[in-house]
């Protein structure tokens, strides 16, 4: 929002935000017993703090074995950082219950608004582990204006979280991703389940003990409940699960996400060189394009449209790898297996005759895991954790308009 809106429309959202207690009580998700008492605006801090409260109750349950008992006192004052709100930084308050339980002594209740022990509401956490998966910890803290500390705690709780749903149940579509978790090429090992993107368990750097302690949380048993996973051609991950798994073989898929991140990398490499060439010639075409090539065609933003058109029918050896790559992509609308392995075998000649170096290397890369990468027309799964990108900087964008969207 350039410049945002005018300081009298400000105020008025202000004013509709922190009259309704009732919007608050939705949005930080309290339920009886606890209501909103008040809240409080400081406009030069942009912060909003709202105080929560509850009903006078003799018992409550205890948090580690849900039988009621009777209250003991009230804990200090606790402060949650929760979701902003008009993008005022929002701070939930409230005194929590202890109880005191025969088997378990004095224990603060559970509240419905966050885990024990954090300091985050889960709504806010769960769109700090977005943006997360998204970035490295450190660009994430820099969104989300949270410590290192902090951001890295989320995570952890987050994939408890995953371990806890799960129930012990080994998914049956699982994906396997490597994020960079901080600069300078330090990663961590995720696997997810393909079906709804929760993660599962996650270890650090990526290697082949990463996997292992990823799947070392299974049985055997478990584990040959897996129909099939979506990972990268990257020989550590596949001998691993190939170990691991019986009839790996038949169950790797190696995605399309990956594949056609491989085939980015490619034409970058093309496009260095090339602009280093032309420059040389006092041609500078390619200067400042680098990220035009990186988009598929349907999505580059408005802003490039005109530069990149004329740029990928300028007779460049960067336009044609860019070409290959585009027409890499159809690999995956072929109707079936069979047709699927007569398509790439086209491809593959295209590519390995492009006299594009890197990109032969690529399209050899696919030759040797094309069993794995045809899998895909049995199982249909691709790495989509690594495909929601966007829908995470749609999120970024609902946060900037505030708490109208988390209205619904
Ligand atoms: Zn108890």
């Amino acid at each position: 929002m350039p410049g945002g809106p005018s300081r009298s429309a400000r105020q008025w959202t202000y004013d509709a935000c922190v009259r309704d207690t009732d919007l608050y009580r939705r949005i930080l998700g309290l339920e009886s017993p606890w209501k909103v008492d008040r809240v409080e605006l400081d406009v030069k801090q942009q912060r909003v703090d709202v105080y929560a409260a509850h009903a006078k109750r003799k018992t409550w349950p205890c948090p580690e074995c849900g039988r009621a008992c009777g209250l003991h006192d009230h804990d200090e004052e606790r402060t949650w950082r929760h979701l902003d709100s008009c993008q005022f930084q929002t701070h939930l308050h409230a005194s929590v219950p202890r109880i005191r339980c025969d088997e378990h002594g004095v224990r603060q209740v559970r509240v419905p608004w966050a885990e024990p022990r954090s300091r985050f509401t889960l709504l806010f956490e769960r769109f700090a582990i977005d943006v997360l998966l998204e970035t490295d910890v450190l660009g994430a803290a820099r969104i989300l204006d949270i410590s290192w500390d902090e951001a890295h705690g989320i995570m952890g709780r987050a994939v408890k979280r995953g371990l806890m749903r799960r129930e012990h149940k080994v998914p049956e579509y699982v994906g396997i991703d490597e994020k960079a978790i901080a600069r300078g090429q330090r990663y961590a090992t995720i696997v997810c389940d393909l079906r709804d993107g929760h993660v599962v368990e996650m270890a650090p750097e990526r290697t082949r003990e990463s996997v292992v302690r990823c799947f070392g949380r299974f049985s055997l048993d478990e584990l040959a409940d897996i129909k099939a996973v979506a990972m990268d051609m990257w020989e550590p991950f596949v001998r691993t699960v190939g170990a691991m798994l019986p009839e790996a073989k038949a169950k790797i898929v190696f995605d399309r996400f990956h594949i056609v991140s491989h085939m980015n990398d490619a034409i970058d490499i093309v496009r260095r060189r090339e602009n280093h060439a032309l420059r040389a010639e006092g041609d500078d075409r390619l200067v400042g394009s680098k990220h035009m090539w990186l988009y598929a065609a349907e999505n580059l933003p408005e802003h490039y449209a005109a530069d990149f058109s004329l740029l990928r029918r300028a007779n460049l050896r960067t336009s044609r790898a860019w070409a290959i790559k585009e027409t890499l992509r159809e690999l995956w609308d072929q109707p079936t297996h069979a047709a699927g392995e007569a398509w790439y075998k086209r491809w593959h000649f295209w590519a390995t005759h492009s006299r594009l170096q890197p990109v032969k290397k690529v399209a050899k890369m696919i030759r040797r895991h094309l069993d794995g990468v045809l899998a895909y027309f049995t199982h249909r799964i691709t790495n989509s954790a690594s495909e929601a990108l966007n829908s995470t900087i749609q999120m970024i964008k609902k946060r900037a308009f505030g708490f109208r969207s988390f209205d619904n």
